[in-house]
């Protein structure tokens, strides 16, 4: 009787034949009239009130449901029965007094006439479906919480290149909304010279490699950043690649301490040119050089004359000063980029020259000296004007040891000393001649 819904068509099949199928059927099947009394529940639908299919067929909804539930269900009952099918989903008590995840199906039984006799419920058991999909949501939504508290930009692109996800901090240094980010291509993101600059690379993570680089980029929201970016490709189960995650560090200030650092073990703190670690340093990398390529290296070794006289009559501070002016002479004598001035100790400094010869060397010592003789430092005690001595060497095949070359321009040094100092000099006594050449201002 009440089971015609099934139409026409079925009509050679008898009430009672559906009745059977249904009460068969696993899911919940009630039927109610317009006066919200159960004429029918299958043996599924009354295990779920844990009641017996006789307990209520022939009774009200409020003599089966609890009151609280009656009103809440009101508002369905009566769209239902105002011709309206309802379909949605909603966790329900079941008499064993577990929860279940339900799809209810609320179907009108409508009547030739059109008025509406009564309606269908129809329960189907979703809840291994929606645990499963809570739990990829309680993970996704973890991933996304852990992914936004990085600070780090995390993105991942597919093979088109296009942005698929990325983190709070990415959509930061983008300058834009995630949603104005998921979608677009890195070439529309970070301009077309980028992608084709890490297309290259790009490729070889789509073929499985992971990639890690450091580079200095200026997003767009303006703040260029020191970069170490690692590129790891998502293998698939089944072994194909669908993109990529970029994971990227903001390592600016660490670098910038890396950089101070460096800077701080490499110079000397009162004059700013190389210390005497890193000029001794520089001096071996360039005989290496020199040696390697069959080209010209010299060295100057510089001292000041009476130095100490400068301390003693005008102070510390005032022999500093000269030490500093020193440097900037020197700095300023050779070669920006190419030449390097280290200060060895106290008064006493040297330059390193590739690609010069020994008179080539000379003519730069020579104008350092007379640079030195000129400048003048003013102090309360009147002008002080100082000279200096420098000896000047070239590497040669008779250089034993890496040193030799500064032991010679230190020898040279020595002569100009024992000259009579304010001169270049140059030690020949290892060489084939014992020619002594002293210059003079
Ligand atoms: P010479 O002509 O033989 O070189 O005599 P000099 O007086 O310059 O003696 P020398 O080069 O042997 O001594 C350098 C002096 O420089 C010794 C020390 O008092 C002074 N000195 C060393 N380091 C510093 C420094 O950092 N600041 C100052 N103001 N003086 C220093
Ligand atoms: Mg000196």
């Amino acid at each position: 009787m009440v089971l015609t819904f099934l139409g026409e068509s079925n009509s050679e099949l008898a009430d009672k034949d559906l009745r059977v199928i249904a009460d068969l059927l696993p899911s919940p099947i009630f039927y109610c009239d317009s006066f919200l009394v159960y004429r029918y529940a299958n043996p599924a639908g009354a295990r779920l009130y844990g009641r017996s299919v006789e307990d209520i067929v022939g009774k009200g909804i409020d003599e089966v449901l609890e009151t609280e539930r009656v009103r809440l269900y009101k508002t369905r009952h009566d769209r239902v029965l105002a011709g309206e099918t309802l379909r949605f989903e909603e966790s329900r008590k079941f008499g064993d007094e577990t929860t279940r995840r339900v799809q209810a199906e609320y179907i009108p039984h409508k009547i030739d006439n059109g008025s509406v006799a009564g309606f269908f419920v129809l329960l189907t058991d979703v809840t291994e479906r929606y645990m499963a999909e809570m739990e990829a949501r309680d993970a996704a939504e973890q991933l996304r919480m852990i992914s936004d508290a990085v600070p780090a930009q995390i993105s991942f692109v597919d093979r088109d290149r296009r942005v698929v996800m990325v983190n709070s901090t990415a959509a930061e240094w983008f300058a834009r909304d995630p949603k104005d980010i998921v979608g677009r291509k890195i070439s529309d993101l970070l301009g077309t010279e980028f992608a084709h600059k890490t297309d290259k690379t790009v490729n070889r993570v789509l073929n499985g490699e992971r990639v890690e680089y450091q580079s200095q980029y200026t997003f767009p929201d303006g703040v260029s950043r020191a970069l170490e970016t690692t590129y790891i490709p998502n293998v698939r189960a089944d072994g194909s690649i669908d993109g990529y995650f970029v994971l990227s560090y903001d390592v600016t200030d660490f670098k910038r301490v890396e950089d101070d650092l460096r800077l701080l073990a490499t110079t000397d703190s009162l004059t700013g040119v190389f210390n005497r670690r890193r000029i001794l340093e520089i001096c071996d990398e360039e005989i290496i050089r020199a040696r390697r390529y069959d080209r010209h290296l010299s060295v100057v070794m510089c001292d000041i004359d009476h130095f100490k006289a400068v301390n003693d009559i005008h102070g510390h501070d005032a022999g500093d000063g000269l030490i500093k002016r020193f440097a900037e002479l020197a700095g300023k004598t050779v070669r920006e980029g190419i030449d390097a001035v280290g200060r060895l100790g106290g008064d006493e400094f040297v330059l390193v020259l590739p690609e010069t010869s020994i008179s080539n060397a000379r003519v730069v010592a020579e104008r350092l000296r007379r640079a030195w003789e000129r400048e003048t430092l003013e102090t309360e005690q009147g002008v002080v004007r100082l000279t200096c001595c420098l000896g000047v060497a070239e590497l040669s095949v008779r250089h034993q040891t890496e040193r030799d070359i500064l032991k010679q321009a230190d020898r040279a040094l020595y002569l100009a000393k024992e000259s009579g100092r304010n001169r270049v000099c140059v030690d020949v006594t290892a060489a084939e001649s014992s020619v002594r050449v002293a210059t003079r201002g």
